[in-house]
């Protein structure tokens, strides 16, 4: 299946000069999602994984079907205000922005091997900060799987060291 023809590249969206890559025409046909999903489950055979973190919101459509495909848990990554126990939080910057990410204190194990999910690696920063929030609380990531990769954006030399798989590449 070519995963690029289920992608909408909508321009000057959120701002002038940024080629926004629309996942919901994917999420929005049936076989697709589940192709992609699956894809994403085959390049992570490997790995020991006792749980899934993905950021908010888009994280979550492709991190929870990949942890319910390998039945194990998901952690919601989630902006700051949302999650009601208590939490640890970290600033982070966007391709176009920047934000406040939180966790619950009580999401990770010390020592629990943890696979970071997103739909799209852009500038990293997104995962950077989840990186960093993940290691507080102690967790051990085991890699990140991202749906696409925008291979003109320093995102992969940003996660120095953390093991990146993208399922679609925009160069
Ligand atoms: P980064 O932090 O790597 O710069 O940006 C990645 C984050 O921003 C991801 O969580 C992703 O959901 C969102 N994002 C940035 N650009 C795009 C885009 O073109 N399409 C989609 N679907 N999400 C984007």
């Amino acid at each position: 299946m070519n995963f690029k023809d289920y992608i909408r590249v909508i321009p000057d969206y959120p701002q002038p000069g940024i080629r926004f890559k629309d996942i919901t025409t994917l999420l929005n046909n049936g076989p697709a999602y589940k192709a992609a999903i699956d894809a994403l489950k085959e390049m992570i055979k490997d790995l020991k994984i006792d749980l899934i973190a993905g950021p908010e919101a888009r994280g979550f459509v492709i991190g929870a079907p990949l942890a319910y495909a390998l039945g194990v848990g998901f952690v919601p990554i989630r902006k700051s205000g949302k999650l009601p126990g208590e939490v640890i939080e970290a600033d982070y910057a966007l391709e176009y922005g920047k934000d406040k990410l939180a966790m619950h204190k009580d999401a990770i194990q010390p020592g629990q091997k943890v696979l970071i999910a997103d739909d799209l690696l852009a500038t990293g920063g997104t995962i950077a900060t989840s990186i960093h929030l993940i290691k507080e609380l102690g967790g051990d990531i085991v890699g990140s799987v991202f749906l696409i990769e925008l291979g003109y954006l320093p995102g992969r030399e940003k996660l120095n060291g953390i093991n990146v798989q993208s399922l679609i590449q925009y160069n």
